[in-house]
């Protein structure tokens, strides 16, 4: 058994992973491929790892967790805030399917280009943004699913006006202390409930 493969199992034993399309995702695109040469050894590490320009790619907990929170249907229409290493955008391109469509916005330019070439290797299909997602991207509003990568002290009112009804968001939020936080938006207004405390790079 290959080491990711490990991951996996300790991923669903532990409860993280839970659904069959998130683990079919997660096992058909392993973490090592979104990593700078020199990270690559530690990529079955269950931490985030060093991606350059001070970011980092997050723990494979992290991403069962988000990717389980935010239910993706097939053929939705996802936005993704932070796309680091194009990873979690090239998971949510693979539970959104071939109809759906998947965003993802970067303020590094050079991280932007490092995630469409890692996930273009990967055969997955996201368009990757270069610019602020504090904004969230109108022109293909509104999302299905919004998915923030990087903690904010409150969350940018684009990105809930952006938010289709009937949506979802996970979002970190705090600053010394942050919250996962999951949105829904309902008829009759958001829901909103905190999951569990996290650590992210902060939104910039
Ligand atoms: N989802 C990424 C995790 C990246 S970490 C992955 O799978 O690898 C968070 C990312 O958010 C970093 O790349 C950082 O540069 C980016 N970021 C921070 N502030 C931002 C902003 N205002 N707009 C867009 N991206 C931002």
């Amino acid at each position: 058994m290959g080491c990711w493969e490990e991951v996996i199992q300790n991923l669903i034993s532990c409860g993280y992973l839970r659904s069959e399309k998130v683990i079919q995702a997660m096992r058909k695109i392993p973490r090592a491929d979104f990593l700078p040469p020199e990270a690559r050894p530690y990529a079955c590490e269950d931490r985030p790892l060093p991606i350059g320009f001070g970011q980092t790619i997050s723990a494979p907990h992290m991403y069962a967790i988000m990717l389980e929170a935010a239910q993706v249907q097939e053929g939705n229409k996802v936005l993704e805030v932070g796309a680091g290493s194009g990873y979690g955008a090239a998971l949510l391109s693979f539970l959104a399917g071939k109809k759906g469509k998947v965003y993802s916005i970067e303020v590094v330019p050079q991280l932007a280009e490092f995630a469409r070439k890692n996930i273009q290797k990967s055969k997955m299909h996201a368009v990757i943004i270069e610019g602020d997602g504090k904004q969230g991207y109108p022109e293909e509003a509104p999302y299905d699913r919004i998915l923030v990568t990087a903690a904010a002290i409150s969350l940018p009112a684009p990105l809930l006006l952006q938010l289709a009804e009937g949506g979802r968001m996970l979002a970190p939020i705090g600053g010394l202390f942050q919250e996962l936080v999951l949105l829904e938006k309902t008829k009759s207004g958001i829901l909103q409930r905190s999951l569990l405390p996290v650590l992210f790079v902060p939104l910039r």
